[in-house]
Parts: C-alpha cells; structure tokens; sequence
C-alpha cells in the first residue's frame, strides 16, 4: 500500500532527499531506540550524555562495551540501504541525510551521506575535560578498529595517545553540539529537495527531526516509510506503512516495470 505512490513520486522528483533513522538499520541486526528489545532495553540512556562521558570513567567503559557489542554482531547493510545506494547511482536520489551512526549507508555504496549524528566508524580525542558539549581534543583521530584492540586487549576506557585526553566515538551524543559544518550540509540539501522521502525514524529526536518539516516549508513534497505512525504522518503527502527492507524493494521492481513498459511502447 502506497508503493505505487512513492514510485510516481520518486519517478518525477528533481531533487529527492532522502532522512534516514534507527529504523531502516533494524533489519540488519541493529536494534533501534523505541522498539521493544532496543538497544534502550539494555543500556540506560541517561548513561550516554556527553557530560556523564566526560565526567565518569564508569559511562565511558558502559558506552565501549555498548560500542564493542555492537561491532561484534558485524552488521551488514540490508535491501533498504542498497536500493537507496542504487537509486543515488541511477540518478533518482540526491543524496541521504540519516540520523544513523553505523555507516551502512556508506557500506551499501550510497556515496552523498551527511550523518547529523556523526558516526561510530571514528573515534577522536576530546580533550581532558570539555565543557560545553563540544570536544576539545588535541586533534588525535583514528577508526574505531584502534580502540577495539585496545578493548580485546584489556583496556576498558583507552585514553589518548598523544595528549592522555578522554576518547569518544565521533557520534554526537544528548547533549553534545551537533557539528556546525554537517548541519550546514543537510540544511542545504533539505532546503534545495522537492521530495523528501523519510524512512525509518520516529520524528521525535530533535533537531534532527525538523528536516522534514524544513523540507516542506521549502515547497518539498513529503514521504514517510515507517512501520508505525509518526507525529508528521497527518502532515505527510504520502505515508507507506511497512518495514523498509521490504517497501524500497517494491518501489524499485515498479520503476523498473515504468520504465521497460515505456520502453517497448
Ligand atoms: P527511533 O528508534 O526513535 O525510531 C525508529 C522508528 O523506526 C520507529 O518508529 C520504529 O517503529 C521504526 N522502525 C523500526 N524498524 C523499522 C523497519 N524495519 N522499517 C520501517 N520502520 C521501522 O530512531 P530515530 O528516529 O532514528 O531517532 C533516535 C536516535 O537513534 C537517532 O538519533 C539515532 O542517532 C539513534 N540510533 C541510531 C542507530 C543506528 O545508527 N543504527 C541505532 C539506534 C539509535
């Protein structure tokens, strides 16, 4: 229901934008915040500020484990991340916007992705005690891989090796500043779609969750794909219910049925 729908849409879009959250990452294994069983069932979320991890050695060893975990299961990108990587390819698709700190997106082949979240792929100095929700590290960076070998080889909190800074993984936690510059680029991309296809994600983290509704006030249409009702779903032009990996599928089989009919008209 509503396929054929965000196949019209998406066939006649000039710009399509698409926003991403936990939601389209689900069916690779990776639980999502709301859902039952999600990664909020086991860890407590007042644990992950950025104020709690700079202050308490507890929190940054909780938030490795979590992180180590999570690295363990390999998540791998499932169909709803390759359709969106193939549509970007064939031209359909501007580029993503995801709330997702995973780097599936990338893993599928999708090559435009501003992740507002920033991402669990890195991890940076922050510096001895930053303050004010922004990291003030001496500059160290490294892929995440750099601290799960110090984890298997028994560390349980790895301190910088230049500066002996805390280290985080570059996402954005509650209560850290999202990075100007990447904010920067999903306003530009959100401010320039005429369809906004948004997948996966509750619509309630903000400021995250006003893309759609800057899209929309920027004269885009509104498609929402989620296996559940959002506070925007009134306000949508289209809302498919149903689970991503198998909605994006079922859009791209109708493109392709479009555009071999047109063909051997
Ligand atoms: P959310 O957990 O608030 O909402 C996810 C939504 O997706 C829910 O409405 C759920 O019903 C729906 N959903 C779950 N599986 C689905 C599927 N297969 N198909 C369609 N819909 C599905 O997530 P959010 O809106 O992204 O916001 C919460 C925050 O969670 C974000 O800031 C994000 O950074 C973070 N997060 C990210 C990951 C990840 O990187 N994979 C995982 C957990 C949380």
């Amino acid at each position: 229901m509503g396929s054929t729908e965000l196949a019209a849409l998406l066939a006649d879009a000039r710009s399509c934008v698409v926003f991403t959250g936990a939601g389209i990452s689900t069916e690779s294994g990776i639980p999502d915040f709301r859902s039952p069983g999600g990664v909020w069932s086991r860890y407590d979320p007042r644990d992950f500020t950025f104020s709690r991890y700079v202050r308490s050695p507890e929190v940054r060893e909780l938030s490795w484990r979590m992180r180590y975990e999570l690295w363990q299961s390999a998540p791998r990108p499932n169909p709803a991340h390759r359709v969106l990587a193939d549509l970007e390819a064939r031209g359909l698709i501007v580029g993503v916007i995801t709330q997702n700190i995973d780097g599936l997106h990338q893993d599928a082949g999708s090559r435009r992705v501003v992740e507002i979240h920033g991402s669990s792929r890195d991890v940076l100095c922050i510096g001895a005690s930053p303050r004010t929700g922004t990291p003030q590290g001496c500059g160290f960076k490294a892929p995440h891989e750099w601290a799960y070998e110090l984890l298997e080889a028994g560390a349980l909190d790895p301190p910088c090796p230049e500066c002996g800074g805390i280290v985080k993984t570059g996402t954005v936690s509650f209560g850290q500043n999202l990075y100007p510059d990447v904010l920067e680029e999903a306003g530009a991309l959100t401010r320039g779609a005429d369809l906004l296809v948004a997948i996966g994600s509750s619509l309630q983290v903000h400021p995250a969750a006003g893309i759609p509704t800057t899209a929309q006030e920027a004269g885009a249409a509104l498609a929402i794909i989620n296996d559940e009702p959002t506070p925007l779903d009134d306000a949508a032009d289209l809302v498919v219910r149903g689970r991503a990996g198998e909605v994006l599928p079922e859009v791209t089989r109708m493109i392709d049925d479009d555009n071999d009919r047109s063909r051997s008209e």
